[in-house]
């Protein structure tokens, strides 16, 4: 059980008005908010801990420095690394996807195979799509069905002694399908293919063990696990980040310059050059403990009765068309009311003081499925409550009203 009061009073930012409304804010699969803790850090980190990491011998960059390392450590618990040396410091889940897709790229050989599924977010398809290009490689299409579920064996059908690597994500942004990872790494490991997990959508909202999943490479953004915007988290085994070649160079990334030759530095400063975020790490790594401490299995229970009780009430609403019915679901709702377009919808939703996200949500091909162009979603976080529910269910009633339908 969560202490919903105690989490509403962390976020100040829930007792906005919105045109005279109380925000009932429903956009956590876009990005969430920040509880104190995190703006605090961030607050803290730039008035008494200021200093680039790393090259100083003077104490306040030491102190920045020790912040930022222990906040790697931070990150290694929470996923469960093995090593802290696994654990690369990126912009967010869009940059640690095109620095695998850059730098695995590199090792691709023409006729190569590289697989995704049919419901990825863009930052999951593009980059791929650069680098087949770019290598004269295939990108396979691992197709979704009416529920938005994979098949597995559709995946062993699609693999062949010329696939190189399997990128899926680990939970829809848009169909909430959870997919059933580990066995698709599992699978995978069995013909020798490494699996790259795109955890933008799960690392916030159940607990996720690299190790447990035997996951090759896992991608994650700050900004959608209560933490700040421009940080995230790239993890990779050692055997595979040692492997593939640096994907920015620069400071940091070195170990010595001579203009005959370079040597790079050891995991994972390797594959993070120039200054690091280290005010973002830290303060990351404040939301990551602020999750720790409410528990990411009571996360997880909260979030899936939102999501079992917004799917009821939703459902009795006439005209109701959800997407996306896998058995294993994330928090949240994707759908469509009778002939109502989704901006229309999210107009006048947004003109109640709702804030829930419409269109195709970053994935194309899924919205193509359906052969729709966008949905309405509803995305749920730790703060949201069956009453705001019951907000946005009685929104969309006057929305219903407002075009006859
Ligand atoms: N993958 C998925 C499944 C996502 O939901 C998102 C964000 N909507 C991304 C990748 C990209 O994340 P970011 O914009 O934080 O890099």
């Amino acid at each position: 059980m969560i202490n919903i009061e105690k989490i509403r009073a962390d976020f100040p930012i829930l007792n906005e008005q919105v045109y005279g409304h109380k925000l009932v804010y429903l956009d956590n699969a876009a990005t969430t908010q920040k509880p104190k803790p995190v703006v605090e850090s961030i607050v803290n980190g730039y008035y008494h801990k200021n200093a680039n990491v790393h090259r100083g011998v003077h104490w306040l960059s030491q102190e920045a420095t020790e912040a930022h390392e222990a906040a790697r450590e931070t990150v290694r618990k929470f996923i469960n690394a093995e090593k802290t040396s696994e654990i690369i410091f990126t912009r967010g889940t869009t940059e640690s996807l095109n620095i695998v897709a850059a730098t695995f790229g590199e090792l691709l050989s023409e006729g190569d195979e590289i697989i995704v599924s049919q419901m990825e977010h863009h930052s999951n398809i593009v980059p791929w799509q650069l680098v087949c290009e770019k290598k004269g490689a295939r990108l396979v299409m691992l197709p979704i069905d009416n529920n938005g579920e994979i098949s597995l064996e559709t995946l062993k059908e699609l693999i062949n002694e010329k696939t190189r690597l399997v990128s899926i994500a680990h939970a829809s942004n848009t169909l909430a399908t959870v997919n059933p990872v580990k066995e698709v790494i599992s699978i995978a490991h069995e013909n020798g293919i490494p699996v790259m997990i795109d955890g933008a959508q799960s690392v916030p909202h159940f607990k996720v063990d690299v190790q447990e999943l035997d996951a090759d490479f896992l991608a994650f953004s700050g900004h959608k696990i209560y933490g700040p915007t421009g940080i995230g988290v790239l993890y990779g085994k050692e055997k595979w980040l040692d492997k593939l070649p640096p994907y920015q160079a620069g400071g940091e990334m070195i170990d010595k310059v001579t203009f005959e030759k370079t040597t790079f530095n050891v995991l994972p400063y390797k594959f993070e050059a120039g200054t690091p975020d280290f005010i973002g790490s830290t303060s990351l790594a404040a939301a990551l403990d602020y999750m720790t401490a409410i528990g990411m299995d009571n996360v997880e229970e909260h979030e899936r009765e939102l999501v079992e009780y917004a799917t009821k009430k939703l459902n009795e609403i006439e005209g109701m068309r959800i997407y996306g019915n896998a058995k294993k679901r994330s928090g949240l709702v994707s759908f469509l009311v009778s002939d109502i377009h989704p901006y229309d919808m999210g107009t006048i939703l947004d003109k109640l003081g709702i804030a829930v996200r419409t269109g195709h949500h970053c994935a194309q091909p899924t919205m193509d499925f359906f052969g729709i162009e966008g949905t309405v979603r509803a995305s749920f976080g730790i703060y949201n409550t069956k009453e705001e529910i019951d907000i946005l269910v009685n929104g969309i009633a006057r929305a219903k009203k407002l075009f006859h339908k």
